[in-house]
């Protein structure tokens, strides 16, 4: 075993050791995208990331020009224009879609099926539970939270942003609110918290409250991350949101706090999304309907 892996790291042209994936191509053009999807694969930590052990070999098409290798938590997918990516990224309905202003939802998306987390506020039923897991832990820890925004519907969604563009001005409303489409709130996959009770009743305070440090320490353990952090604007698209948590399930949420990344974007390697854009970069998609 050890000296297959060996040779094939030497077949892949890598020099680096570490893991590989049990691609037996035979010709150059598929050694090749095997050793991008490999590089692809241990900078999301390989087996002991989300991604976990490879399911089989790499598939392609004939001219190779589409190739999947499949893992225990997801595949990555590898076409000439974008490379290797997270398929399910592309997936509305995965817990790993990735929403920002280059990648809006499909039309008229709405998630299958919602559960409530809180009288009024509802996530898809793998986020509403941990989400009630995550508002237990808190309430133990003595810093009670409540939802203050959970699901939205694309409608709820454009009014918001309408209410902001009038409140704010168009340039401010981009960095703090969605466009419809546009918002991970409209994936069931979003809440906003604030604490349960307290002096502080609103996002301009939430920073300085122990609920935000709480949730910066904690959030992941529930299987939420904090998608927009400090100084992260030129990549999310979005100003500092302590408050705002994206459920992506605990493996994932572990491997971005094991590497340190500030961002899905960084850490899924897909482009920064600071600005809406006329012109998108190859990686955007408008995603598609289907989950995991
Ligand atoms: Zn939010």
């Amino acid at each position: 075993m050890r000296r297959r892996r060996a040779l094939l790291v030497l077949a892949a042209g890598l020099l680096a050791a570490g893991p590989v994936l049990p691609a037996h191509a035979s010709h150059e053009p598929e050694k090749r995208v095997a050793a991008t999807i490999t590089e692809h694969w241990r900078s999301l930590r390989a087996e002991r990331g989300f991604l976990g052990e490879p399911l089989g070999e790499l598939r392609c098409d004939p001219a190779v020009t589409r190739c999947t290798q499949g893992f225990a938590g997801g595949s990555i997918v590898w076409e000439p224009a974008r490379g290797p990516y997270l398929a399910a990224a592309d997936r509305a309905a995965s817990r790993y879609a990735v929403v920002n202003k280059h990648r809006p939802l499909p039309e008229g998306y709405a998630p299958a099926r919602l559960r409530e987390v809180a009288p009024g506020h509802r996530l898809v039923p793998a986020a509403a539970r941990q989400a009630k897991a995550l508002l237990a832990a808190a309430a133990e820890d003595g810093v009670a939270l409540r939802v203050a925004s959970g699901y939205r519907s694309t409608d709820h969604q454009a009014a918001a942003f309408r209410r902001w563009t009038r409140e704010l001005g168009a340039e401010r409303a981009a960095q703090q609110s969605a466009r419809p489409r546009h918002s991970e709130h409209e994936t069931g996959l979003a809440m906003d918290l604030l604490p349960a009770s307290g002096p502080c009743q609103e996002f301009g305070c939430f920073a300085d409250t122990e609920h935000a440090g709480w949730l910066a320490e904690h959030a992941y353990e529930h299987g939420f991350v904090v998608r927009y952090q400090e100084g992260q604007e030129d990549v999310t698209g979005f100003t500092y949101e302590p408050w705002h948590l994206r459920f992506v399930g605990e493996p994932l949420a572990r491997d971005l706090r094991a590497l340190g990344s500030d961002s899905l974007e960084e850490h899924l390697g897909l482009s920064p999304a600071p600005a809406y854009a006329a012109s998108l970069p190859r990686d955007r998609q408008p995603l598609r309907w289907s989950g995991d």
